[in-house]
């Protein structure tokens, strides 16, 4: 059988060995347009920051490596220009000499990736963007004010100053590395956060990290036009919103698949943009598949009925894609799991990382859904270097399935993200985290590790033994006449409390901090200070201690909620919608 794949990164390349191993008979051709094959493209941006040194670090297979272990024939430089599927050929154009051939096949892999999108604007020309080793070393060039290729003019000047667009996973890396080549970094983001993935009650401690080193975060805004050495910002609806120096500028707004190739062989698109594939990555036209990030995904957390083809451009799924087209092919296995997007990215010295649908999605789909946010650290509190991570959970309220799962802090985020990933792919209830035994000594983890307290919260709010309100909810319940109530101590309180406007309750545009009753002292002033008949707000730092006092009040009497998440939650909360609001202010001022 002979099998010609168009693309040999990610997904061509896992696909091209996985056939060899199975099959010595097969001829196995790769056709790629670009100069390497089997780069680290997720690598780049740090090589970019200097953080990686070595450039060949980058390169992890050679046309001439892959003939000697893996007998493939690998052609860079061939770019794939036409598909005839009836007479199952593809013109070739062999980038070096300009000449074009036809090649045969018997199945056809495509694996083009995506394109980064370019946003429209006056002056976008000049805009580099990150997808493979050229593009790299082209921003290299531009950051060392030296020739982007042997023989090439060099730039004028080295660059002083960068806006990135786009504030998604690769724009963040970026930043952070431009901020390492010491460049004044400007991120410009058009959503009101960073990290679309993240809720915004995580995503702002993404944004203070940024800002804490050096990056200007500039959300709801756009480049509306290009200098020669700014960009002229504004707001979504077009108001302007200042220039920023930008003797470089690079778009990182996200992906497009690349189809072009499928639609020439008469293949589907599916509804958001990917090459559609089935269960086994078939495309709708015969003996022609299409695997990573071109071709679609199906959404394992999709409502029932609700359309399941999905985008997800990640590395992890084209490798399995890569490596289940080959199972396909070669007649040993059917049926890809389905994708639930799970990522992680480092920023400064923070790890985010998510699974799954976060809130806003959810929100938007109309699905019920019950938020959780707890604050463990990552390792027991008296070992030395303990600190706080923010987590956040999602799970069905009637099924009690894991919708979603997000991370934010310093340490041991990746680890909880990932066990929470693997219990979705499991099919664990969130109840069932509280039971999952894992690894455990001061120094990795805890007793109770962050991942079962999840549990514990969420198998108490399902059997109905506590009742949560979220940040966002709270000054609505205020409204309605609830009164709040801080259980932290008297100097905890002092340092920051959760402040309710009090605007309706009172008829004033002011802002009422919480009672103060600490814990332990709840049993016996209860009565004389907290109101009978009214629903209660009970808040600590992280929602703990909290929950303590909601069951006690409850016990008492009282209609109780605990503010989910606790002081640290609203707190970041609120953060969020006041960097929102100041975007928003930004604009007007303008
Ligand atoms: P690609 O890896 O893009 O490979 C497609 C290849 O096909 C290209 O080399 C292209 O030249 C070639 N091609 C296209 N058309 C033709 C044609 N007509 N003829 C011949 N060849 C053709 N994912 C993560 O999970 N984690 C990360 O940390 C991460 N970081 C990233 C950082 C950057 C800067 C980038 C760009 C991506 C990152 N990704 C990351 C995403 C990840 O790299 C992709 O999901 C993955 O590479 C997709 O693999 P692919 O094989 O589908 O496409």
């Amino acid at each position: 059988m002979k099998i010609v794949i168009v693309g040999g990164v990610a997904a061509g390349m896992s696909a091209a060995t996985r056939l060899r191993r199975l099959s010595e008979d097969a001829q196995i051709v790769v056709l790629e347009a670009g100069d390497h094959v089997s780069f680290a493209n997720c690598g780049l941006p740090y090589y970019a920051g200097g953080v990686i040194e070595d450039r060949d670090a980058l390169l992890l297979q050679t046309p001439q490596s892959l003939a000697a272990r893996f007998r493939l024939d690998v052609r860079v430089r061939h770019r794939v220009t036409g598909v005839d599927a009836a007479a199952h050929t593809v013109t070739v154009r062999d980038l070096a000499t300009g000449q074009e051939s036809v090649e045969s096949y018997d199945r056809l892999v495509l694996s083009p990736g995506a394109r980064p999108i370019v946003p429209p604007a006056p002056g976008m020309e000049r805009a580099l963007v990150l997808r493979d080793v050229a593009d790299v070393d082209r921003i290299v060039a531009a950051i060392d004010g030296a020739p982007a290729s042997a023989g090439a003019a060099p730039t004028a000047d080295a660059a002083r100053s960068a806006v990135v667009i786009g504030g998604g996973f690769v724009g963040v890396e970026v930043a952070e590395n431009l901020v390492h080549r010491g460049l004044d970094v400007t991120l410009v983001e058009l959503a009101d956060q960073v990290l679309a993935p993240l809720d915004p009650e995580m995503a702002i401690r993404v944004r203070h990290e940024l800002e804490a080193n050096g990056v200007h975060v500039r959300t709801s805004t756009q480049v509306a036009a290009l200098g020669p050495d700014t960009a002229s910002l504004a707001a979504a609806d077009g108001s302007p919103r200042g220039d920023v120096p930008a003797d470089l500028v690079i778009a990182a707004i996200g992906v497009r698949p690349d189809v072009e190739l499928a639609v020439l062989a008469g293949a589907q698109v599916g509804p958001r943009g990917g090459i559609l594939v089935d269960e086994d990555l078939r495309t709708t036209v015969p003996d022609v598949y299409a695997v990573g990030d071109a071709a679609t995904k199906r959404d394992a957390l999709a409502a029932t009925g609700a359309e399941d083809a999905t985008l997800i451009p990640l590395a992890n799924l084209a490798n399995r894609h890569g490596r289940h087209v080959a199972d396909v092919i070669l007649g040993r296995r059917t049926g890809m799991r389905p994708s639930m997007g799970t990522a992680v990215v480092g920023v400064f010295g923070l790890t985010a990382a998510s699974a799954g649908r976060n809130e806003k999605r959810l929100r938007a789909e109309g699905r019920p859904y019950r938020a959780i946010h707890t604050h463990p650290a990552q390792h027991a509190g008296y070992y030395p270097g303990a600190s706080q991570m923010a987590l956040k959970l999602l799970v069905d309220p009637e099924t009690d399935q894991i919708l979603g799962a997000q991370g934010v802090g310093r340490d041991g985020v990746d680890k909880r993200i990932d066990v929470l990933a693997t219990a979705i792919a499991g099919g664990l209830t969130a109840s069932d985290l509280a039971d999952l035994e894992l690894a455990y000594a001061p120094a990795y983890g805890s007793a109770k590790d962050p991942v079962n307290m999840l549990g514990y919260v969420a198998d108490n709010l399902r059997a109905g033994e506590t009742r949560s309100v979220q940040w966002h909810e709270l000054d609505e319940l205020v409204a309605q006449g609830a009164t709040v109530v801080d259980v932290r101590t008297p100097g905890e309180h002092a340092r920051g409390t959760v402040e309710v406007a009090a605007g309706d309750a009172l008829g004033e545009d002011s802002a009422l901090p919480a009672l103060n009753v600490p814990l332990d002292e709840l049993r016996d002033r209860a009565a004389a200070e907290i109101p009978a008949g009214a629903p209660v707000v009970v808040h600590c730092q992280v929602g703990q201690r909290g929950h303590t006092a909601a069951r006690l009040l409850t016990q008492l009497g009282y209609d109780v909620r605990n503010l989910d998440g606790g002081y640290l939650t609203w707190r970041d909360g609120t953060a969020a919608r006041r960097a929102a609001h100041a975007d928003d202010l930004a604009t007007s001022e303008a």
